[in-house]
């Protein structure tokens, strides 16, 4: 049994498993980003390398014997950084059975299971699998939802995933800027619209894409406010603990001026 970390951050993605995907190469780097983490102040840290997506695929016993090799290196060099298991799992035609039969993994104990999608599209099944997860008491996080085509050219479709009961992850880089200035805009216009549960990290590596926990809670309070820093600093504290998340706080009215076009193109049928 993992003892559960305290009060600190929690990052529930990270591909800080050595040598099983495209994060972090061996142990070496996964002590470095553990390391990392420490000093940002991330107490927790959900592994979730990539699964079924065409490229890698890490099963259950994998993951399970490298999150326990991890802590127990982490304990002997003292650094205070609890991990979980979990995946990253592509959404697949299979989910459901493979899920019911035990393949997959939620993150950590809890009933949350990160599913990512590809980035050019929403695959069709994913309707479907947010409802029968759901039916099951399981919660879908989609994974960076801004770094997928579809979502950010029409938000509804993400929308109406949330809707169905997943909930929905961006990824520290994405807010900060790191993807670019389109995925930026499209990861603060997903927040704005309440479509946005969790932020972490999606570390890979300490070159150019480690964890920037810390500045993009920053950036959180500074756009959205002291309230929304808060709701994903604590959601992501209840997925690591298996709890429900917290109930969002009001989205910002749109300022005056927004207000004021959306009316005049309203009245001009644009
Ligand atoms: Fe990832």
């Amino acid at each position: 049994m993992i003892e559960k970390g305290g009060a600190g951050m929690i990052d529930i993605h990270t591909h800080i498993l050595p040598g099983i995907d495209d994060g972090a190469a061996d142990w070496e780097h996964s002590i470095g980003l553990a390391r990392a983490a420490a000093a940002e102040g991330i107490t927790g840290i959900v592994a979730t390398p990539h699964h079924y997506d065409g490229k890698y695929t890490n099963d259950a016993v994998i993951v399970r014997e490298l999150t326990i090799e991890l802590n127990n290196k982490l304990t002997e060099l003292d650094i205070p950084l609890k991990i979980q298991t979990g995946q990253e799992i592509r959404a697949h035609s299979e989910f459901l059975s493979n899920w019911q039969s035990g393949k997959l993994l939620p993150m950590g104990d809890s009933s949350y299971v990160l599913i990512e999608m590809p980035s050019s599209q929403i695959p069709r099944s994913m309707e479907q699998i947010v409802y029968e997860l759901r039916l099951l008491g399981v919660r879908a996080v989609i994974a960076h939802p801004e770094r997928n085509a579809e979502v950010v050219q029409n938000p509804d479709r993400l929308a109406e995933l949330v809707e169905l009961g997943a909930y929905a992850q961006v990824t520290t880089h994405s807010l900060l800027g790191g993807f670019g200035r389109g995925i930026e805009k499209a990861s603060w216009t997903l927040c704005r619209r309440g479509l946005i549960h969790i932020v972490s990290s999606d570390a890979h590596n300490l070159e150019w894409r480690g964890f920037r926990l810390k500045d993009a809670y920053e950036r959180v309070e500074a756009e959205l406010g002291p309230a929304w820093r808060r709701y994903f600093e604590r959601n992501a504290q209840a997925i690591w603990n298996g709890r429900e998340l917290t109930d969002q706080p009001a989205l910002a009215q749109p300022s005056a001026k927004a207000a004021g076009w959306s009316k005049l193109k309203s009245l001009f049928g644009k």
